[in-house]
């Protein structure tokens, strides 16, 4: 195999490998989808709710392949997880399930376009062909335009057959009220702390708990997304973050040299972070702890921001920062980024007034 496809099937592999992961801080949300399930049914469409790293696709992966499985006695003896030897579940671990549908993303930050929705509606437009029913999952629904959008409206509304649509979003407000209406949510929550740190490093037993609390900082505390934060070597580019901030903010590096750095890196992970840098500085100069920090080791340094920051300028910085983040996640940021993080820097500069 080529170097190439190597990589695809090592993070295929993986990919795999987190659908399948036992996520014990949803076990609550499992068992009420099973008592639906084998009480009065699960509805036609769901709204699975919660922010990035909680589990969602996990259990929205597990459910379907429940939901699929053709165990012969499923219903009467009320399994809580698929059989895992019918063809069914063999088809399902093998990413092949005629009766199972994924719309997504084709890549981060890119629109799931109506296209993609058609062959949606054309898949549910025919019988299953193996399973009793077709399962059909979307996600992130925010990253679906407009268009895309309506062309669901109908398949949300006339259900065919024995259908069932798992829609996966992060933020209600960000997804469109008639989605919101024709479906029923189901809210995912991170686990406490504690919890969250337990997993984590169970699932990487070989990273210190220093980083991994970091990374479950950095996250949101949501640990799925730490732990793919870790895995694809996130730490030591907050890291270099850090180190540009200071440069700039510092008055020992020049603009250019900035821009260049961070430009280097996803544009809306860059985002993401000085998002995050501006919520630390707001938290620490409205007199919160240093515990409540996102970066609780660079204290000495957010507290001498937060000492001459101009709050007006910040919160301006911030929403431009949000409603970046939001257009991008939207697939929707057609942004110059070498641009957009010089003209951001300025303000970033400029928010401070020594
Ligand atoms: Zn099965």
């Amino acid at each position: 195999m080529a170097v190439d496809e190597i990589e695809l099937a090592e993070q295929n592999r993986i990919a795999r490998q987190v659908l399948q992961q036992n996520i014990p801080w949803n076990a609550e949300v499992w068992q009420g989808l099973l008592d639906r399930y084998y009480g009065t049914g699960l509805p036609h469409a769901s709204l699975l709710l919660g922010n990035e790293g909680t589990g969602k696709r996990p259990l929205a992966y597990q459910l379907a392949k429940l939901l699929l499985c053709k165990s012969a006695d499923k219903k009467t003896s009320k399994i809580n997880a698929c059989c895992d030897q019918c063809r069914s579940c063999q088809l399902m671990d093998a990413g092949s399930h005629p009766d199972y549908f994924v719309c997504d993303q084709e890549a981060k930050g890119k629109q799931i376009k109506v296209d993609t929705v058609r062959q949606l509606n054309d898949f549910l437009s025919k019988t299953p062909q193996i399973s009793a029913c077709q399962v059909v999952q979307i996600y992130p629904v925010e990253a679906m335009n407009l268009n895309a959008s309506n062309a669901l409206l109908k398949t949300l509304e006339e259900p065919s057959g024995e259908t069932y649509l798992l829609l996966m979003a992060e933020r209600l407000g960000s997804v469109l009220p008639t989605i919101r209406s024709r479906t029923q949510r189901i809210n995912f929550h991170p686990p406490v702390a504690e919890q969250a740190l337990v997993w984590l490093t169970e699932q990487m037993p070989n990273t210190s708990q220093e980083d991994l609390a970091q990374a479950l900082r950095q996250c949101g505390g949501g640990p799925l997304k730490a732990q793919s934060w870790l895995r694809d070597g996130l730490l030591s580019q907050d890291a270099t973050y850090i180190t540009l901030m200071q440069g700039w903010l510092g008055g020992s590096q020049q603009l250019q040299d900035t821009s260049k750095g961070l430009a280097k890196y996803d544009l809306l992970d860059t985002i993401n972070w000085w998002t995050g840098l501006s919520l630390d500085i707001m938290k620490l100069a409205m007199g919160a702890e240093i515990q409540q920090l996102s970066h609780p080791q660079q204290a000495e340094w957010l507290q001498q921001l937060a000492a001459t920051v101009s709050r007006l300028k910040l919160l301006t910085l911030q929403h431009k920062l949000q409603e970046v983040a939001g257009r991008l996640a939207a697939g929707q940021g057609n942004y110059n980024a070498s641009l957009l993080i010089e003209s951001m820097l300025l303000d970033w500069q400029q928010s401070f007034s020594s």
